[in-house]
């Protein structure tokens, strides 16, 4: 490849010895030694994606190995132009999706009426009497929980689990009550 360049006598080595040049305050060419700035000796015009003409840059014959693709990449997009005009509308586009949602989070999120609870049930509370049991084991390091929920005129209604932490535990019977009902 071309890694391997003639010892260039006073280049200073690329890596650590720059940041050191760059720390002694000598400025540092920003330039790249292996690529050369050519300039172009011509423009051609070209048809973009979306119609319009753009100006194609040429180099110099013999340094324009990817002429070819510089050129389909330029024929491929649509033109500077109306990149720019794109980027713009969507820019704008999500500018008034902003302004829509903060909008609607002003006027209290009115598109949709919140779930009303079902009456009857209060779906926040456990029915009386109801009595968790937890007991730790300390060898498995685990909770292991009961919830019993008294049922009017009938077998309680029974639910066991275990768990490492006490109040995961306590939600997941709950939650298994709550399961049961649906
Ligand atoms: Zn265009």
């Amino acid at each position: 490849m071309q890694q391997e360049k003639k010892a260039g006598e006073g280049e200073p080595a690329k890596g650590a010895s720059d940041k050191q040049a760059a720390g002694a305050g000598k400025p540092v060419s920003r330039r790249r030694p292996d690529r050369p700035f050519i300039p172009f000796i011509g423009f051609e015009d070209v048809i973009a994606r979306c119609g319009h003409v753009e100006k194609f840059g040429l180099l110099p014959d013999g340094k324009d190995r990817f002429r070819k693709d510089r050129r389909k990449k330029v024929t491929d997009r649509d033109c500077k132009a109306c990149r720019e005009k794109k980027q713009q509308e969507e820019q704008e586009a999500a500018d008034q999706r902003r302004a829509e949602k903060e909008r609607k989070k002003a006027d209290g999120g009115e598109q949709k009426p919140r779930r009303a609870k079902s009456p009857g049930r209060e779906p926040g509370r456990l029915p009386d009497g109801s009595q968790f049991e937890v007991r730790y084991d300390a060898a498995k390091q685990l909770w292991n929980g009961t919830l019993t929920i008294p049922t009017p005129g009938g077998e309680p209604l029974s639910f066991t689990k275990s768990g490492s932490g006490l109040f995961p535990l306590l939600a997941a019977l709950d939650k298994l009550y709550r399961g049961s009902l649906s």
